[in-house]
């Protein structure tokens, strides 16, 4: 067999002929020549012609410390001498468990147990079918509904698509999802309702406690990104709305799910964007950052009491029947340690907050005042430029004219890679990024923005 790597043409080639990509209409893709990654290296992502590019939305909001940190490395690599994988059905592993304990002890109070599985999207329809199964197990099978936001977004499995419903993604699956009840969240319909901050809060928070005088009694679980809607496009929402889901759930005597899958690991600023508001979910969904972007793993956090209701004897059949063949992976887990002792070493967190001042300062001065940009919305360093045809009414461009993917294509010829979300342009540097690289990546976003906006 031939190891060595196929040419430039060749890849292409085959990619074209071969691969069918997430998210993407192909005949877009089909139609031009696609970046081939050959490497990694810190933050930056190596083409396999040996150009370099910063990797400005961390690979997919996945990745934390940067490609080929040292740390993360070894670890992998002394897990693989050992053993790549085996089953946690039946056998328990070493780095799952000291992996597990560790989740627990970061995570907020209450959460003290861990289900593993290995996309984000699993890690929220472990969580929902817990819950749904809970109130079946506490003698309340009248518990059925689940609550979510408004262009919420959960991953794409049909569990996950039900609670996270686009219009524009999932209109074709319809009638495969289950229903849920939406609240609006204060954020952007406070733009189309032209209220201010505090209106949209308010008028959010009626509606809630309106929609649980009405169904509390049958909600299973509220589900919510916390603080920040990513894939909706950066929505976010103030530490008042997350306390107030909180205390309403408490009170109708439902559960809380958070959905950290994006937020988690140190995106905000906090290991935990439900830090910010000081809450504790009954359920916390991780994914993405959790193994600082090397592999493929989630966890679903739960509660002692929703652990213990699925305590009894087995002929009572009240067991979780769920699992997937790589719950658990070693490899996954030993790397996730090392992020996590990486976070310690290197006091992460508290870099993340100098960072994200300095994004927030480069981008009031130089993203800001531009014609076309109608919003800017950050917490850490998660950021969403939000462009707008006409900047008064918030008129949006047409879908058409492709204006996030056309900024983000722009910053490519200075060696930046972006992807929007629509007309919103993401900025998510892994947490490793330097000063220099934040203020490289604002610049070339803005003229970006000048020029093609
Ligand atoms: C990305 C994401 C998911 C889905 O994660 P996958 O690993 O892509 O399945 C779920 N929830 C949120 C908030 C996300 O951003």
């Amino acid at each position: 067999m031939d190891r060595r790597t196929p040419s430039r043409q060749q890849l292409i080639e085959w990619d074209h002929s071969f691969l069918w990509h997430p998210f993407t209409q192909m005949r877009d893709w089909l139609a031009e020549e696609p970046l081939v990654i050959a490497r990694g290296e810190g933050n930056y992502l190596v083409d396999v012609d040996g150009r370099r590019y910063l990797d400005g939305v961390s690979s997919l909001w996945c990745n934390v410390h940067g490609h080929r940190h040292p740390d993360l490395d070894v670890a992998l690599r002394e897990q693989a001498e050992r053993i790549a994988h085996s089953t946690l059905l039946g056998l328990a592993s070493v780095p799952s468990i000291e992996l597990a304990r560790q989740l627990v002890d970061l995570a907020p109070a209450g959460l003290t147990r861990v289900f593993y599985s290995d996309a984000g999207a699993t890690a929220v329809e472990i969580a929902l079918k817990l819950a749904f199964q809970y109130w079946q197990l506490r003698g309340e099978p009248r518990r059925q509904k689940f609550v979510s936001l408004t262009e919420a977004y959960h991953g794409d499995t049909i569990g996950a698509v039900s609670v996270g419903y686009s219009e524009a993604f999932h209109r074709w699956y319809q009638p495969l999802l289950f229903e849920a009840i939406k609240l609006d969240p204060p954020h952007v319909f406070r733009w189309q309702r032209g209220l201010d901050a505090a209106a949209a809060l308010d008028a959010a928070l009626k509606q809630a406690e309106e929609v649980f005088a009405r169904h509390g009694a049958e909600v299973a679980a509220a589900i919510v990104e916390p603080l920040m809607q990513g894939a909706a496009g950066m929505w976010d929402h103030p530490p008042e709305y997350l306390r107030a889901l909180r205390d309403l759930t408490r009170r109708h005597g439902t559960l809380l799910i958070c959905d950290e899958v994006a937020v988690g690991f140190g995106r905000t600023g906090r290991m935990f964007a439900v830090e910010h508001a000081d809450v504790g979910p009954d359920l916390l969904c991780l994914g993405k950052g959790i193994t600082g972007g090397y592999m493929p793993l989630a966890a679903t956090l739960a509660s002692e009491e929703i652990f213990q209701a699925f305590l009894a004897p087995y002929e009572d059949f009240r067991t979780f029947f769920h699992g997937h063949t790589y719950t658990g992976n070693a490899l996954a887990c030993a790397v996730a340690c090392a992020s996590l002792r990486v976070f310690e070493r290197e006091g992460v967190l508290a870099r993340v907050d100098q960072r994200a001042a300095r994004l927030s300062a480069l981008l009031q001065e130089r993203v800001a005042p531009l014609a076309h940009v109608g919003d800017i919305r950050q917490l850490g360093l998660m950021t969403g430029i939000e462009l707008v045809r006409e900047r008064d009414g918030r008129v949006p461009y047409p879908t058409s004219e492709r204006i996030g993917a056309r900024v983000c294509r722009a910053v490519r010829d200075d060696d930046i890679i972006l992807r929007p979300l629509g007309p919103v342009v993401i900025l998510m540097p892994p947490l490793s990024v330097t000063d220099a690289e934040i203020e490289h990546l604002v610049d070339s976003v803005a003229r970006a923005i000048a020029r093609h906006a």
